[in-house]
């Protein structure tokens, strides 16, 4: 394939050059024919064509102007490609699957890795509307979204993806499968949104806000790192131990906690 466009480092672009992980990457989404796919960033369509060979129609969103007229040149003998040019940041997965008469779209995409971690909080508000999640990351990125209490990269990013979704690490590939090649280790991960009935009832903002505010202060006590949300004894009677670390608590500690804040009486 040649290369019209250089790379933006301002928009994040590593394109997925070997064909190997193109191949393992659309294996794992294993899309079929009339599944809604979505892609953000497509960049140059290593993952874009073949994608949308298997579903016949796919949605892209990329922020950059200059690969889309290219990208949709190449696409047209493929299938039915739409493109949004938009800061994915910015698009309502929820409003975007009603329009297409979906009831839940599939996302996927080598993500621009500068913003990785706003694009997994986005998907998160939006995960009703999501069937399925394949995305490349930084590794470091993958580790913290699957940690477990009690590991040192488990924090805010542990909590709030798995309070929402299974998170599913896939394979690492090397920074020289990219053109330029990223100064880190990629990860594929797999995110499945839990069904409605896994999900629990807690506020989702106040869990957010508590999670928030206990990793800020990793390092604190509960009791210290929640000050102004909850009192050591409103964190003893949701079960959890005022004196431990935000980091040793499981996922539904926090929910625990969120539910007791909302019930507190005073
Ligand atoms: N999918 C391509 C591949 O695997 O070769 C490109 C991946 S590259 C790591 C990230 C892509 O996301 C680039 O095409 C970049 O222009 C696009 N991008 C960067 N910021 C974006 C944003 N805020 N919204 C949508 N797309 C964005």
């Amino acid at each position: 394939m040649d290369h019209p466009a250089r790379p933006k480092k301002s928009f994040g672009q590593h394109f997925l050059h070997e064909q190997r992980y193109i191949e393992r990457i659309v294996a794992a989404i294993a899309p079929r024919a009339g599944d809604f796919v979505v892609e953000i960033g497509p960049g140059e369509g290593a993952l874009t064509l073949p994608l949308l060979a298997a579903a016949g129609r796919l949605t892209a969103i990329e922020l950059d102007t200059d690969l889309i007229p290219d990208l949709k040149a190449r696409a047209a003998a493929v299938g039915e490609l739409a493109v949004i040019h938009a800061d994915v940041l910015k698009v309502d997965f929820t409003a975007l699957a009603h329009r297409h008469g979906a009831e839940r779209l599939r996302l996927a995409g080598n993500l621009p890795y500068y913003i990785s971690s706003p694009i997994l909080f986005h998907c998160v508000e939006h995960a009703a509307a999501i069937e399925d999640m394949h995305f490349m990351l930084q590794k470091e990125v993958v580790d913290r979204m699957a940690a477990e209490p009690g590991s040192k990269v488990y924090g805010r990013l542990s909590v709030m993806l798995q309070l929402a979704c299974r998170v599913e690490p896939l394979f690492t590939v090397p920074p020289g499968a990219f053109r330029p090649p990223p100064k880190v280790d990629s990860a594929a991960v797999r995110l499945v949104p839990l069904a409605a009935h896994e999900r629990h009832g807690a506020d989702p903002q106040r869990v957010h806000a508590l999670v928030k505010a206990a990793f800020a202060q990793r390092r604190k006590t509960l009791a210290n790192g929640l000050k102004g949300l909850l009192d050591a004894e409103a964190i003893a009677r949701a079960g959890v131990d005022p004196r431990a670390r935000a980091e040793t608590l499981s996922p539904l500690d926090f929910v625990r906690l969120a539910e007791l804040e909302a019930g507190a009486p005073g």
